[in-house]
């Protein structure tokens, strides 16, 4: 049976990405080596990395004012990387509170100044993206995740405002395109939308950098990664090489403009479902729908188990929802197929037979 794999991170990759990352554990392009087994500075990896970097600037059509680059850590370490390297001691940062993951970058970047949070919708569950807030011009930069993988809300437009944008888009990188210039910093752990756990994307302008005013550890200083090319040290040499093959196929399915409308396609459908279907609702305010994570819940939270139940007796995996929000949550990632979707949409439609 075809396994339909909704889990919100590490989560689907292309079948075709995983074939070829089996290939090049066995023998990496006819070299007789492994890609586990290569230097980070033969020219085996050295060419790999630069189609990285050069599929991510195609993508998202990246200027040439920014640096690309692949960080060990996960997208946790920059919710302490950012305010380290480009909030100044004297100085403050606007943050948006949308989640648990806000919430943590916001946690963090209070070590290093201060922080005003101009805007959260914790009281409410973090269901809605907050939308009227004036940002400080004064502020350094502003932090908003795009895309809350927990709560299933996910920001479909940005806040127009005179300061750099800070961005965490871990879920929702290369689903849609985005307006690069808005930005100061995007990055990304690649385990959602990108490729395997292991690497984070960070993508930085010039001018974000030696604004900061204090001593930074080597391993912490985008400017230490800048200068060495990502590999400072050992960069994390194999979900480099997934990521590459992921963003080849992305450009293959035609870029990011046309995944972000199978994405609106994917969503629309079981969006369309939890609304139609009177067993179930949708946990997010419908105008700040995730395309990503889809969150909803059972009226009758007795029944729960049994539609889990039949989500795996149908072969979709990973559906139960966030432990903070209940209920399910589907991740429907760029890899996730219109199939997958429907699978689901069917699990649910027959769910409704059943109690009916
Ligand atoms: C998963 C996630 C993170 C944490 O990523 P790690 O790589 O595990 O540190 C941060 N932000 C968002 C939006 C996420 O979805």
């Amino acid at each position: 049976m075809k396994i339909h794999n909704f889990s919100p991170g590490p989560s689907i990759l292309p079948q075709s990405v995983f074939e070829k990352a089996a290939q090049g554990v066995l023998d990496l392009n006819g070299s007789g080596l492994s890609i586990l087994e290569v230097s980070h500075r033969g020219k085996d990896f050295i060419a790999i990395h630069e189609q990285a970097k050069q599929l991510v600037k195609e993508l998202l059509q990246v200027p040439d004012t920014y640096h690309i680059l692949f960080l060990a850590g996960g997208a946790s370490s920059q919710f302490f990387m950012t305010p380290l390297n480009c909030l100044p001691q004297d100085g403050r940062a606007a943050y948006v509170d949308t989640g648990s993951w806000s919430s943590k970058a916001i946690k963090e970047a209070k070590r290093y100044g201060q922080v005003d949070v101009i805007a959260s919708s914790k009281a409410d569950g973090y269901k809605y993206i907050p939308k009227s807030f004036t940002v400080p011009s004064e502020a350094a930069y502003l932090h908003l995740t795009s895309n809350n993988t927990i709560y299933g809300t996910q920001f479909h437009q940005f806040p127009q405002c005179d300061i750099p944008i800070v961005c965490d888009m871990s879920s929702d990188i290369f689903s849609r395109p985005v307006d690069i210039n808005r930005f100061g910093i995007i990055y990304a752990g690649a385990q959602k939308n990108m490729g395997p756990a292991g690497v984070t994307l960070v993508i930085i302008r010039e001018d974000m950098l030696g604004k900061a005013n204090r001593d930074i550890p080597s391993m912490l200083d985008y400017k230490v990664h800048i200068e060495g090319d990502s590999m400072y040290n050992t960069p994390p040499v194999f979900p480099i090489y997934v990521s590459m093959l992921t963003l080849d196929w992305l450009k293959d399915q035609g870029g990011v403009k046309s995944i972000e409308e199978i994405n609106q396609q994917k969503a629309k459908v079981l969006y369309d479902e939890i609304d139609r279907n009177p067993l179930f609702i949708g946990v997010a305010a419908p105008e700040d729908r995730s395309l990503m994570n889809v969150t909803f819940l059972l009226k009758d939270q007795a029944l729960e188990k049994p539609f889990l139940e039949m989500c795996k007796q149908i072969g979709c995996d990973g559906v139960k929802g966030h432990r903070s929000v209940g209920g399910f949550r589907a991740s429907i990632y760029n890899a996730m197929p219109l199939e997958g979707v429907e699978a689901l949409v069917g699990a649910m439609q027959q769910f409704e037979k059943q109690m009916g």
